[in-house]
C-alpha cells in the first residue's frame, strides 16, 4: 500500500480507537461489572452498580462518552521495524487526538502546568504521551488508554527495602487501596509493577491496565499473587463508589522487571470503573483488525 494510503488508514484507525475506548468498555469489563452487580450484597453498592451499566448502556447506544472526564490520552504502539511511517508515527496519533476531540467530542485536558492554560485539544508538551516499542515485523499493534485524573491521582510509588519481599508489596498494595478511598470511582482495576526502578515499575503497572481484566499472568506464582491481592483488597469493603459492598476491585495485573538488588520499587496505577483501552492491529497492507472491540461500521478491515 501507497504510505500516504497507509497514513490515513494509521490516522483513521487512532480517531476509531478513541472514540471506541470513549464510548464503550470492552467485554471483559462490562462482564466484570455485570458479576459484581449479580453478587453484591449491599443495596447502596447494588444501586451504584446498576447506574454505571445503565451509564455504559446509553454511551454505547448515543456514541458518547461514557464519563465527562474522557482523560490524558496514552498511546502504546508496539511496531515492527518494517512497518513504515515509523518516523511519522507521534504526529499522526497527535493529529488522530485533535481529531477525535473534535469529532467524538472529548473534553480537553491537556493543561500547561506552568500557565494553567488548556490547549483546547488534548494536545501539548508529549501530550498526548506515546509508548513506542519497535520489534521484528511489519505490523503495528496499537492501544489507547484515556486516563482519568481521579484514578490517576490515587496511584502510587513505593521504594521498599528488598528484605521487605512479597509481603511488604502486598502491603504497599493494600495501603494504597485504602488512602486511595472513594476517590478514583471504584470498583477499580489495579495495575502493579514490581521490580526495575522507580519509573520501570510505574510503566509496568500502567501497562498491566491494558490486559483483560479476567485475564492471568503466565507464570503461576505472579498469577497467584494477582488472585490473592483480589481478594485482600475486595475484603477492605469500601464498595462501590466508595460506599461500601463486596467489590472495591475487579481486577488485579501484575507485571515485574528484575530489580536492583538493593531496590524493591513497586508501582501501583488505578483505574477506575472507566476502564477504557482500545486496540487494533494494522498490517502493511491497510487491513486493519479491532481486538477490543466490534469494528466501527464503514472502519477499513
Ligand atoms: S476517575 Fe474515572 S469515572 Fe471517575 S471521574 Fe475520572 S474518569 Fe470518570
Amino acid at each position: 500500500m501507497d504510505p500516504s494510503e497507509l497514513r490515513e488508514v494509521v490516522l483513521d484507525t487512532t480517531v476509531n480507537l478513541l472514540r471506541l475506548a470513549e464510548t464503550e468498555l470492552p467485554a471483559d469489563a462490562v462482564e466484570a461489572i455485570r458479576k459484581a452487580l449479580t453478587r453484591e450484597s449491599s443495596d447502596v453498592a447494588k444501586a451504584q452498580l446498576d447506574a454505571i451499566s445503565r451509564n455504559l448502556e446509553i454511551a454505547g447506544e448515543g456514541k458518547i462518552p461514557m464519563c465527562q472526564d474522557t482523560g490524558t490520552i496514552i498511546f502504546y504502539a508496539d511496531v515492527g521495524s518494517d512497518f513504515p511511517l515509523l518516523s511519522d508515527l507521534r504526529e499522526i496519533l497527535t493529529e488522530g487526538t485533535k481529531r477525535a476531540t473534535e469529532e467524538v467530542p472529548l473534553r480537553p485536558n491537556a493543561v500547561n502546568p506552568f500557565t494553567g492554560e488548556n490547549s483546547g485539544d488534548n494536545t501539548g508538551n508529549m501530550i498526548p504521551y506515546v509508548n513506542i516499542d519497535i520489534g521484528k515485523g511489519d505490523t503495528l499493534r496499537l492501544s489507547v488508554l484515556p486516563k482519568g485524573g481521579g484514578s490517576e491521582n490515587t496511584c502510587s510509588l513505593k521504594m521498599l527495602k528488598p528484605g521487605e519481599g512479597i509481603a511488604g508489596v502486598k502491603k504497599a498494595v493494600i495501603e494504597t487501596v485504602v488512602e486511595a478511598g472513594a476517590k478514583p470511582c471504584p470498583p477499580i482495576i489495579l495495575g502493579v509493577g514490581v521490580g526495575g526502578g522507580a519509573d520501570i515499575s510505574l510503566k509496568l503497572a500502567k501497562k498491566a491496565l491494558l490486559r483483560p481484566v479476567d485475564n492471568r499472568h503466565p507464570d503461576p506464582q505472579v498469577a497467584a499473587l494477582e488472585s490473592e491481592l483480589l481478594t485482600l483488597t475486595n475484603e477492605l469493603g469500601i464498595g462501590a463508589m466508595g460506599l461500601g459492598g463486596d467489590t472495591t476491585v475487579l481486577g488485579v495485573n501484575v507485571e515485574y522487571a528484575h530489580r536492583h538488588p538493593a531496590s524493591l520499587p513497586v508501582g501501583i496505577a488505578i483505574q477506575c470503573w472507566a476502564a477504557r483501552r482500545a486496540t487494533a492491529e494494522i498490517s502493511v497492507d491497510g487491513k486493519v483488525t479491532y481486538l477490543t472491540h466490534t469494528a466501527p461500521d464503514g472502519a477499513e478491515q
